[in-house]
């Protein structure tokens, strides 16, 4: 494997349990992603957030892996390319307690309707 390259730090463990930019403002997630570089946990593109892209463009790291329960697969913002990377440091995905879309109390009842 040739996969251990600087955008890729397999020690760094996850921010936390949810986006942290949602998580500050009291806002909602749909799906949840992992930067490799430095582990902030930011929602997914169909999130009204898009804080896993916003972080990638504004931080210049720019590889993601899922966060979500048995995804492990890694997303290259340079190419636009998937493949398979390291095990990182864990937990290597959210709480399986924690709801999809969530976290808990803060996705509204039309969140399906939100998202289109
Ligand atoms: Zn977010
Ligand atoms: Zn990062």
């Amino acid at each position: 494997m040739t996969t251990h390259t600087p955008e890729i730090n397999p020690s760094v463990p996850p921010s936390g349990t949810g986006c942290v930019e949602c998580l500050a403002t009291g806002s909602w997630w749909f799906h949840l992603r992992r930067c490799a570089q430095c582990g902030h946990i930011g929602c997914c593109d169909e999130s009204l957030g898009k804080h896993a892209s916003q972080h990638a463009h504004e931080s210049g790291h720019p590889v993601i892996t899922s966060f979500e329960p048995g995804e492990d697969w890694f997303y290259d913002y340079r190419n636009d390319g998937m493949f398979d990377g390291p095990v990182l440091e864990p937990p290597h995905s959210h709480p399986l307690s924690q709801p999809t879309p969530g976290p808990a109390g803060r996705v509204p009842h039309n969140w399906q309707r939100l998202l289109d």
